[in-house]
């Protein structure tokens, strides 16, 4: 097993070395990072593949273009974001003449980030790139249930970074056990609660903040009147991409019986149109991480009514995308995060009983509407919380760098990208001037 103490002992030499504050250094590194994205496009794919039969479109968009878009907005304008920010004359009243005042960000110091399996490349590298914007060392653990990709970016980042700033230490359970015990000065978890919890409580002991970037189910609500057939496409794309194991894919529907009864025939045309009559035989979807996965996931198909697919295959991983009409609000499916290709549709009369139902339940990491109607949109938005909100097209909302991605409650605590990852990876230090005389 890897010397822990001595790779933690390097990354905190460096930090206090000063290296890692300079600006240059900083875009160094990122550009740097963005060079092994871009270089190792295929390399990347091929891991991606061997972990999770993820298809290549999926694995060039989520985990190397996406990332490379966020490094190349931090690029530009890391210069303003680490501006100090003064304060107004007026909030200075009563100090002497001549004071001035303002906030500026510092680094935090060294870095733990605790990744996930199911997008292993993207979650681990874009926390990486934001705490090396915000002059921090990175300690990444990448996940043990992604093996292949896990093993390649212990191959290639210390390529590519700085190698006393940004170590990789690849294992499971008893490694992160181990790292948990070291003082760092902030710990990005993404993943499950049950593990969330953990990690705040061993942070605790060193009274290390945290962000905890977690799951939960994120219901749609789709109002009636709405196209169905559109709302179906691109309700179908974001729900069965990486076979539904994605944190913010749609997890279930709440609709009205009638928009139910059309949008399962929209829904299976959609299913069609993106992965043929036939999805096991189609290199656009992908199958479950493995067999625990497989297991849990195909015993939810019980819940409800299958009206798409249903179909198994427990040697292959594969469970065809597929759609539970007359889900009722009790049963397993409901019970717990899904994370599998399966879409529950539970009827509710309209929209005071969707919100109702939503609200009694945790917090989830996204919200998603359809609907032409400014003030149902309004409603969402005001008489629910999420850790995001999005209206129309749902996951796009992760795209859009500047927007702050992560949750509340249950689905998480703090948040990162563009911005909010300096946000997250900084100290925000108040400074106050007074002359002498
Ligand atoms: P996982 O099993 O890969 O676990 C994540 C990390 O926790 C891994 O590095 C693993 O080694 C570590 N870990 C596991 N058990 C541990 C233990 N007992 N002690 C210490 N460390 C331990 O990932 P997962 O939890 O199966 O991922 C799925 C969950 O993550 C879902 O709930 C999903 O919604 C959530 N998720 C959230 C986001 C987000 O950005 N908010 C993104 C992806 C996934």
């Amino acid at each position: 097993m890897t010397d822990i103490s001595a790779v933690v002992d390097v990354l905190r030499d460096t930090f206090r070395s000063g290296r890692t504050r300079p600006l240059a250094w900083r875009k160094a590194q990122l550009t740097a990072l963005r060079a092994l994205f871009t270089e190792n496009r295929e390399a990347i794919a091929d891991a991606l593949h061997a972990d999770l039969h993820k298809p290549r479109p999926e694995s060039y968009g989520a985990e190397v273009d996406l990332p490379v878009l966020e490094i190349d907005h931090t690029l530009a304008h890391l210069d303003t974001w680490l501006a100090p920010q003064p304060l107004t004359a007026e909030s200075l009243a009563g100090l002497p003449d001549g004071t001035t005042a303002g906030t500026q960000y510092e680094p935090l110091g060294t870095v733990l980030v605790i990744a996930p399996w199911n997008y292993p490349v993207q979650l681990s590298l874009v926390p990486v790139a934001g705490a090396l914007a915000a002059g921090n060392t990175v300690l990444l653990k990448p996940s043990e249930l992604a093996p292949a990709t896990s093993a390649l970016m212990a191959r290639l980042v210390p390529r590519y970074l700085d190698p006393g700033a940004v170590a990789v230490v690849e294992g499971g359970v008893p490694e992160t056990t181990e790292l948990l015990t070291h003082r760092f000065d902030h710990i990005f978890y993404t993943g499950n609660g049950t593990v969330g919890r953990i990690v705040m409580r061993a942070a605790a002991e060193h009274l290390t903040p945290v962000t905890l970037e977690l799951g939960g189910k994120s219901p749609v609500f789709v109002d009636r009147d709405t196209d169905v057939s559109m709302v179906a496409d691109r309700l179908a794309d974001a729900k069965f991409r990486n076979a539904g194991q994605t944190c913010v894919a749609p997890d279930y529907v709440l609709t009205d019986p009638a928009t139910s009864a059309a949008l399962q025939v929209a829904l299976a045309a959609s299913v069609e149109r993106l992965f043929g009559a036939d999805p096991q035989s189609s290199d656009a979807y992908g199958r479950l991480v493995n067999q625990r996965h497989f297991d849990r996931v195909a015993a939810l198909l019980d819940s409800g009514e299958v009206a798409v697919g249903g179909r198994t295959d427990r040697d292959d991983l594969y469970i065809a995308p597929t759609v539970l009409a007359a889900v009722k609000g009790d049963t397993p499916v409901m019970r717990e995060e899904i994370f599998g290709p399966v879409l529950p549709i539970v009827e509710v009369a309209g929209l005071d009983e969707a919100i109702a139902f939503i609200n009694d339940r945790d917090k989830p990491l996204a919200l998603y509407g359809f609907t032409e109607n400014e003030t149902t949109r309004r409603r969402l938005a005001a008489e629910t919380s999420s850790g995001g909100l999005g209206l129309g097209l749902p996951m796009a909302h992760l795209r859009v760098p500047d927007l702050p991605f992560g949750g509340v409650g249950e689905s998480g605590t703090g948040a990162y990208h563009g911005p909010h990852s300096i946000a997250a990876f900084s100290h925000r230090r108040a400074r106050l001037d007074v002359p002498l005389s």
